[in-house]
């Protein structure tokens, strides 16, 4: 699909950049002319997708990316990040996607107490730190307008069999959205999530084949989704063709438990 240029001079932080996901988003709204700083708790990672980042749709600003190390469950961590863009660029992103996360999968019965907190540390508040920070500084900014994206999961909808740590999460992630739209629309901020069904990346990887194949077959489209297909609707949410959006949650999953 051509690019629209729909984000020329606006600066994207995109946390969990390095990989999958996140790297297709950062990848997706360089091309449509923002600035975007990776972040990532790998610092390899980050750096790898800068390299992949196109710089020639920047309008008369141009573009100007970065990569910077970022572990979003430490609030020290995340409160460097946002002095570090502020030191870069000297303005908050105004377009902020927060996509770091990780699974630990067990069995109810078995899971244990270590992984439910560190999933729901990186995952939810995670989430609601890099917003609280990006929201802060965009207020303090007095700057006009921001959108927000979570990302959050259809199986937080649904629930999944040896997810209990991470349903909870991401149902948490949903909730934090729709409550951070309502208070945030007063200043100009929008927040949305988007639910991705099953997307192949190095996250789904560790699946099981068996496992995939069965996901596979219960999807109405037939196959797994692409991380550009996520990063195509967070560039919708980031820009001002879904302005009169916010609070909502967006599946993109190829039908995966619809009705
Ligand atoms: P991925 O493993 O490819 O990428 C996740 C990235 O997050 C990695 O680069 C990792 O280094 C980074 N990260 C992990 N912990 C971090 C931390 N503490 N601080 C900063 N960065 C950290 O996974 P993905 O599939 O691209 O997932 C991206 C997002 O999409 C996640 O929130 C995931 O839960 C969500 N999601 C994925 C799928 C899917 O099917 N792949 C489905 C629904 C939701």
């Amino acid at each position: 699909m051509a690019a629209p240029y729909r984000l020329i001079s606006r600066l994207a932080l995109v946390t969990g950049g390095g990989s999958g996901i996140g790297r297709a988003v950062c990848q997706r709204l360089a091309i449509e002319g923002a600035s975007v700083v990776v972040a990532d708790v790998s610092e390899e990672s980050a750096n790898e997708t800068l390299r992949s980042l196109a710089t020639g749709a920047g309008g008369a600003g141009g573009q100007r990316h970065v990569a910077l190390r970022v572990d979003v469950s430490l609030k020290e961590s995340v409160e460097g990040l946002v002095t570090g863009i502020q030191c870069e660029y000297f303005r908050p992103p105004c377009v902020c996607v927060s996509a770091a996360g990780i699974t630990a999968d067990d069995f109810l019965l078995r899971m244990e107490e270590r992984h439910f907190d560190r999933v729901t540390q990186v995952n939810l508040k995670g989430t609601f730190l890099v917003i609280q920070a990006i929201s802060r500084s965009l207020v303090a900014s007095g700057a006009p307008k921001g959108s927000i994206i979570t990302v959050g999961s259809i199986v937080g909808k649904v629930g999944n069999v040896g997810q209990g740590n991470y349903t909870a999460s991401k149902a948490g992630v949903e909730g934090l959205t729709r409550t951070t739209a309502k208070e945030l629309s007063k200043f100009g901020i929008r927040c949305n999530c988007v639910l991705p069904g099953f997307i192949s990346t190095p996250m789904t990887d560790k699946v099981p084949h068996k496992v995939i194949d069965k996901i596979t077959s219960m999807v109405p489209q037939g196959r797994m989704g692409e991380p550009a297909e996520v990063a195509d609707v967070c560039a919708f949410l980031a820009s001002d063709d879904s302005r009169y959006i916010t609070g909502a949650s967006i599946e993109v999953t190829g039908g995966l438990f619809i009705g």
